[in-house]
């Protein structure tokens, strides 16, 4: 047991870490990297609100109350997310730095959900099943509620023993939740009310995922043990190293790499037991729910490769992220209100709704943990932003998660897909500079190419190279898995990206034996270049033509739950990021912004 404790205990800080974003790891000072936000919401959690309520704000109404009138309630409408079966009442929202934490009852919950999955089977009246999961409903947002509200006080002060046990306590009981979860969405897939369920709730499809949760057998359980062992091994090694640091980096290089090498294997064989060839496939497809394929993937990577990356031949174009400007913590957040209201619509109210009730914090504090994350207090259907300004970033930093911030607040938090939340986030990043004052036009020239050359250099090509290298491992024969063979894999891919020649540990061809992405997140940096090449089409939208990048955001505001990336793109009409024509306008736009031939 001392073991799995441990096991939850790193489980913990991996989600911690976790939590920052694409851009924000990158802008911050992150131990490791680049992490998909662990806060943005499970993908197995109902996500459809019912189309039939009317459950979005209206963007042209206010949310707020009149400022002139002695109103004390703000009004936050309740029915957005998952407690949309709620009576639509409007709910107090605090001040963030007055919420209340109280230590969810853990115990009540997962004895609730295995009563339940214990019920299903010998059920066939589907309100009944409803009505009593409703109640669960009400407690799974209560527990990631305060899990949020944990991590906020936690990261605030990381000397606060209290917090840093409460958030300890939530993630540990997470785990166990979600799996208890898992089991009773399996049952409610095998049920008679199957598609009942699905019609009253939870969305068309929602259980095909569950179809395949029991598949596998004991196999595939061992399989999953032997994965999450090694997972542990590479945190315990991971846990006294520095991998900022290129000596320590080659210290463990061996070790950890050989720990690569037989997480592929394993996972090569967990893929087996489900029914795949080939372990990325399964992810691609299971593990994130794509609605694209490593095919399409490993095409969008060649274009790429020989579109985008030649650009780095262009010294300028290679070192621009460096020149944003730095702005103290008021003025930062002055520049992204006037930004906001030129922008209008749900940009305005939604910055509105967040400065109002104070869901930020940008405050300078040497106990803070130094990331930038956004998060979600369902209790409240409110985002709130966290960012430790301790660094020459904090403006970008403050623009990329106010895009998350605008989804959340605007889309309850409801789930789509790491690739259209990251476009939201590194969209708002370019436009929040276009819009921002007060900027001399050459400082905001420089700001907007700054934003760029970021978006291509660290997501487009960096997490392309990775994404490719990741392909290319798990296409291996077990006998050509060995350290050497990744290392030659990893250098050939940076080189093949334009990147390898970026002084940073991130760009040398061992970093791939501790990058942790590869070891817990398997199969998802894909999303982090895709992502940017989807926001940079707003950029270049907001180039062309003033005004044209903010109508492209908001319409993806209005996307249909559900639905994902790709699908999502053509819905509101943007490009496909794999697509020819997509990347040649990408790759002209940025030739253009740079003023090359
Ligand atoms: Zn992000």
């Amino acid at each position: 047991m001392k073991r799995n404790h441990i096991f939850y205990l790193l489980l913990a800080a991996t989600l911690l870490i976790s939590l920052c974003c694409a851009s924000c790891g990158k802008h911050s000072v992150p131990p490791v990297p680049d992490e998909p936000a662990a806060t943005e919401p499970d993908p197995t959690t109902p996500t459809e609100p019912d189309p039939t309520t009317p459950t979005e704000p209206d963007p042209t109404t206010p949310t707020e109350p009149d400022p002139g009138t002695p109103e004390e309630i703000p009004i936050r409408w309740q029915n957005g997310g998952a407690l949309r079966f709620l009576p639509e009442e409007p709910i107090a929202v605090p001040k963030l730095s007055e919420m209340v934490y109280t230590r969810p009852d853990a115990d009540k919950l997962i004895a609730d959900i295995e009563a339940l999955t214990e019920k299903v089977p010998g059920c066939d009246d589907a309100e009944e099943l409803l009505n009593d999961y409703y109640s669960i409903a009400v407690q799974l947002h209560n527990l990631s509620s305060m899990d949020a509200l944990a991590f906020f006080r936690y990261s605030m002060d990381m000397s606060d023993g209290y917090f840093a046990d409460e958030y300890d306590y939530c993630e540990e009981q997470y785990v166990i939740v979600d799996e208890k979860e898992n089991g009773l969405y399996a049952a409610f897939a095998g049920s008679a009310c199957r598609d009942e369920l699905e019609q009253a709730y939870f969305g068309e499809g929602f259980f095909l995922y569950y179809d395949d949760f029991n598949a596998g057998g004991e196999t595939y359980l061992d399989l999953k043990q032997q994965e999450n062992d090694l997972l542990f091994q590479y945190y315990e090694l991971a846990s006294t190293a520095d991998y900022s640091s290129y000596s320590q980096i080659e210290e463990n290089h061996e070790a950890s790499g050989n720990i690569f090498i037989e997480l592929v294997k394993v996972r090569q064989m967990i893929a087996e037991a489900k029914g795949y060839e080939n372990y990325m496939d399964y992810s691609y497809a299971c593990v994130y729910e794509r609605d694209y394929t490593t095919d399409q993937a490993r095409e969008y990577l060649s274009m790429v490769k020989a579109m985008l990356a030649p650009l780095m031949e262009n010294s300028k174009i290679a070192g621009q992220y460096s020149y944003y400007s730095s702005w103290s913590e008021s003025k930062s957040m002055d520049m992204l209100s006037a930004a906001a209201e030129r922008m209008g619509g749900p940009v305005w109210d939604s910055f509105r709704f967040m400065s109002d009730y104070e869901l930020y914090d940008v405050s300078y504090s040497p106990n803070k943990m130094g990331i930038g994350y956004t998060s979600y207090i369902g209790n409240y259907e409110s985002p709130y932003i966290f960012v430790d300004p301790d660094s020459k970033d904090l403006l970008i930093t403050l623009f990329h998660e106010f895009g998350h911030f605008t989804d959340w607040y605007y889309n309850y938090c409801i789930a789509g897909d790491y690739e259209t939340g990251e476009t939201y986030s590194q969209a708002m990043q370019y436009l929040a500079f276009a819009y921002a004052d007060p900027f001399s036009d050459s400082a905001r020239a420089e700001n907007l190419r700054a934003t760029l050359s970021d978006l291509l250099v660290y997501s487009v090509l960096q997490e392309g190279a990775y994404a490719d290298f990741e392909l290319q491992a798990y296409a291996l024969a077990p006998e050509e898995l060995t350290v050497e063979n990744l290392d030659a894999i990893f250098g050939q891919c940076l080189e093949d990206y334009g990147i390898a020649g970026i002084s940073d540990v991130r760009f040398k061809s061992n970093y791939w034996s501790v990058y942790q992405h590869f070891f817990a997140y398997p199969g998802y940096v894909i999303s982090y270049s895709d992502s940017a090449v989807a926001a940079m089409q707003i950029c270049r939208l907001e180039a062309e033509e003033p005004g044209a990048g903010v109508d492209a955001f908001c319409r993806l505001l209005n996307r249909t739950h559900g639905k994902k990336f790709a699908a999502v793109l053509a819905e509101v009409g943007m490009d496909s990021p794999f697509e020819e024509a997509t990347l040649e306008k990408t790759a002209a736009f940025l030739k253009d912004a740079f003023d090359m031939d």
